[in-house]
């Protein structure tokens, strides 16, 4: 399979497509090597994922070249994956250890307190993890970092748009020296179906209809699974809001990577009292952003769509909102060679286009005009999405008001994408935007592992428990008194003559 530079068409590498066979030779191999790496525990998994951090801190430059050559990103965003991959590592590195801690629960009853009670947190053998092309290094590492610190042997499968920056990821970890727990496939869906069926857990990252896909898979089989999907990330821009801060923010948080983000701002929605001055403001900003091809050095602020198919799909949305009545008010059309789509404006702007309900994944901003603000929640939650929004206001106790009437996984107030940086909070999208989360502290490593409940006497066992065979009715009235001493409610719990009455009744 080639690999394609989109803003030139240049070829930039090319990868097999590998086969069903070749999958489960590599899941096997993984598999030989968890066992060791699970006993290893979090601390020995430590010194791995921090020499990883500094391979990808002393590779940043060339890693940001590689992201480059297969997106054709500003020189900005390609610096990103690596830097964001540094700092999931520190933060799980460091922390896996409490976080996969056995717990030693509180028995729920008096009669349990003769036992030590754990629950232990054992890793799936196998994780495999399916990643799209928007971050060819970030997407890889978001995942592939909690579930290897997790103590599980991960397959990994990148975009087959972008499959290189992967492969840097799988030659770091060799490079390192790091046990052989960690395994790239090269190849599309049918490589992506082939690691569904070969492994322990799933989790991918992709659009809703191949998630659905893989939920399916993934039943068949009985393995369970982590779906971040698609999103169409409503703004709601109240009228008391900072005008300046809601334009820039919106404006960043539909543009960065070109849109294609799946937390991007896809649809904004303005309180009719300052809508006229945010939309001048929005467009005088985007109209200043400057659009091309970086090299080394920062130029531009949007760089090309990731591969025609995409950069078709934003041209459908723009052109369907055109003929529906709207007006664009800056950019709406593919520019030059390669796949550059301008950033966009669009307004007078409804939900009967497809700009404002369908997922663009593009340089689009449209832009609505609301009565108020339960108006612009209603419109908000007329999606099939649920991945999450930004609210904009002056009053952050009413901003967080209305956060919780918005059916999604996060909402920023007076921000974009701050949740994603925030390792400690789950990212996950509700309705159709995905099942399960990433991260969430703790969760973002327990996830990965199957808990396993184990019990150990507190006191010197005797030959036999009480209750062990052979039966009698004394034994039976002793425990059916304590059960209900223990689980009952006031004078119910004393029912000893309840008790007694119900084996005698079932003696009769
Ligand atoms: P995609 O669903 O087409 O492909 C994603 C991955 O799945 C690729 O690696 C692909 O080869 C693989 N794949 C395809 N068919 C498969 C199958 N039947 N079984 C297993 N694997 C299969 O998505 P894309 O176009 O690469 O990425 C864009 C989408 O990703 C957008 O919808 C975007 O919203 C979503 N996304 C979501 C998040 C999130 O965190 N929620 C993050 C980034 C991107």
């Amino acid at each position: 399979m080639t690999v394609h530079n989109p803003a030139t068409g240049e070829v930039v590498g090319t990868v097999p497509a590998q086969s069903a066979a070749e999958v489960a030779a590599a899941v096997r191999e993984l598999r030989l090597y968890q066992p060791e790496w699970e006993a290893m525990g979090a601390d020995g998994r430590k010194k791995w994922l921090l020499k990883l951090q500094d391979w990808l801190i002393d590779n940043t430059d060339r890693l940001a070249d590689v992201v480059q050559s297969e997106t054709s990103k500003p020189r900005v965003d390609a610096l990103i994956d690596p830097s964001f991959a540094v700092d999931l590592l520190g933060y799980y590195a460091r922390r896996a250890g409490k976080f996969l801690a056995d717990e030693h629960p509180s028995p729920h009853s008096p009669l349990g307190r003769v036992k030590r009670l754990t629950t232990a947190y054992r890793p799936y053998p196998v994780v495999g993890i399916i990643t799209p092309w928007n971050f060819p290094l970030a997407m890889p590492a978001l995942d592939v970092i909690p579930a290897l610190a997790a103590g599980a042997a991960v397959l990994l499968k990148p975009s087959e748009v972008t499959p290189l920056s992967a492969l840097e990821l799988a030659r770091g970890w060799a490079e390192i020296g790091a046990p052989p727990v960690f395994a790239v496939v090269t190849g599309a869906g049918e490589t992506g179906a082939a690691v569904v069926d070969s492994v322990d857990y799933v989790q991918f990252t992709g659009s809703t209809a191949t998630g659905k896909r893989i939920a399916t898979a993934c039943a068949e089989r009985l393995v369970p699974y982590s779906l971040e999907l698609g999103g169409k990330d409503p703004a709601i821009v109240l009228a008391d809001a900072d005008i300046d801060r809601a334009a820039y923010g919106v404006a960043f948080g539909g543009l960065f990577n070109s849109g294609q983000v799946c937390i991007s701002v896809e649809r904004v929605y303005v309180e009719a009292p300052i809508y006229d001055e945010f939309v001048d403001k929005l467009t005088a900003h985007v109209r200043e952003l400057r659009q091309g091809a970086d090299g080394r050095e920062p130029e531009h602020e949007l760089g090309a769509m990731a591969n025609e198919a995409q950069k078709n799909i934003v041209a459908r949305h723009v052109q369907d909102a055109i003929s529906k009545g709207a007006r664009v008010l800056t950019g709406g059309k593919a520019t030059g060679v390669g796949t550059f789509f301008e950033p966009t404006v669009l307004v007078d702007v409804d939900h009967e286009m497809t700009c404002m309900t369908e997922e663009t994944f593009g340089p689009t901003l449209p832009v609505m005009k609301v009565a108020d603000e339960a108006e612009a929640v209603a419109l908000a939650n007329d999606s099939i999405y649920g991945l999450s929004a930004s609210v904009w206001t002056g009053d952050k106790s009413r901003g967080e008001r209305v956060a919780r009437q918005l059916n999604a996984g996060a909402v920023n107030i007076n921000d974009v994408f701050a949740n994603l940086f925030n390792f400690a909070l789950p990212m996950g999208g509700w309705q159709q935007s995905g099942v399960g989360a990433r991260w969430g502290g703790a969760e973002g490593l327990r996830k990965y592992c199957r808990k396993q409940a184990i019990t150990t006497p507190i006191l010197p066992t005797q030959q036999k428990e009480p209750f062990w065979f052979p039966y009698s009715s004394g034994k039976l009235v002793f425990a059916l008194s304590a059960m209900r001493a223990a689980g009952a409610r006031g004078m119910r719990r004393l029912g000893v003559f309840d008790v007694i009455n119900t084996v005698g009744g079932k003696g009769k």
